[in-house]
């Protein structure tokens, strides 16, 4: 679907939460869009950072992947950030070994999705640090990819994982899947090794890496202990702005694409 962009790079801990709730809030407070987020992490970190209590009673992507739980009876609200939530919790990491057994089970995600997907501007799904078939649900049901990169030594190993994965996603399970871009996160533009590795992203991928980077900041890391986004939070600070600065970035690479 056009407006499902996944925010995905199976390494772990690169700023894919942290880049999801705050370009979702952006887009809510700066640019006045319908935003629904999907956790599909069973870590749920996208989940807790949005202001909601993981553990307590709620309906999540497992019921909807599991069950077939319709999502607009699942979703909430985000108190603190002002988008819409899929949560998730720990009940997902069982939901890889249940949906092995179900038919089209790559495209559990797509199918629910496409009840809601008129209902929002953007739908951004955030994934776990693997290359998993809940990776997989969210690369089926998406029409464009967004990956955070931390520019640092082992940035780009695992990256041809992903590339390859892609490719295969293309080919069989969802041809119409394309690069939105690479964003670049924790970005210290003084330090040498990032510079190089900046550097080599831009050779490989040209005009796909976001003009816009995100230097690290201590608001970003801060906000999930308040279960808000900094952008919610302190619009103002280097990481509110930046991830502000993005979201403009980020309609403008959509529309030229659509
Ligand atoms: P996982 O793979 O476990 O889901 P992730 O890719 O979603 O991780 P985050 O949880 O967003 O990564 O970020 C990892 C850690 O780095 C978190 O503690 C987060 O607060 C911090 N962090 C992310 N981006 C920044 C930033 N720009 N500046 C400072 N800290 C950051
Ligand atoms: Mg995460």
């Amino acid at each position: 679907m056009k407006n499902i962009i996944v925010i995905v790079n199976q390494k772990g801990g690169v700023g894919k939460t942290t880049s999801v709730l705050n370009l979702a809030t952006a887009l809510v407070v700066q640019n006045k869009k319908k935003i629904l987020v999907v956790d599909i992490d069973p870590q749920g970190n996208a989940t807790t950072g949005a202001g909601i209590d993981k553990n307590s009673a709620i309906k999540t992507s497992y019921d909807v992947l599991v069950n077939d739980i319709p999502v607009n009876e699942a979703v909430l609200k985000s108190p603190s950030c002002g988008f819409d939530l899929l949560a998730s919790n720990r009940n997902l990491a069982g939901a890889e070994i249940e949906l092995v057994g179900l038919e089209e089970r790559e495209f559990k995600l797509k199918k629910a999705l496409a009840k809601v997907a008129n209902d929002y501007d953007y739908i951004l799904i955030d994934c776990p640090p693997s290359l998993s078939l809940l990776t997989l649900n969210a690369l089926s049901a998406a029409q464009y990819l967004l990956v955070p990169i931390q520019c640092e030594y082992y940035a780009l190993e695992g990256l041809t994982d992903l590339l390859n994965t892609v490719k295969l996603m293309q080919g069989q399970l969802n041809p119409e899947l394309e690069f939105l871009g690479i964003l670049r996160t924790m970005y210290d533009k003084r330090n040498n090794l990032a510079q190089q590795v900046s550097t080599q992203l831009e050779e490989y991928f040209g005009d796909k890496v976001f003009y816009v980077s995100i230097p690290r900041a201590v608001r970003l890391a801060e906000a999930p202990s308040f279960g808000a986004s900094a952008v919610a939070i302190d619009p103002e600070s280097v990481g509110g702005q930046s991830y502000l600065r993005m979201a403009r970035e980020f309609i403008k690479r959509l529309k030229e694409l659509n």
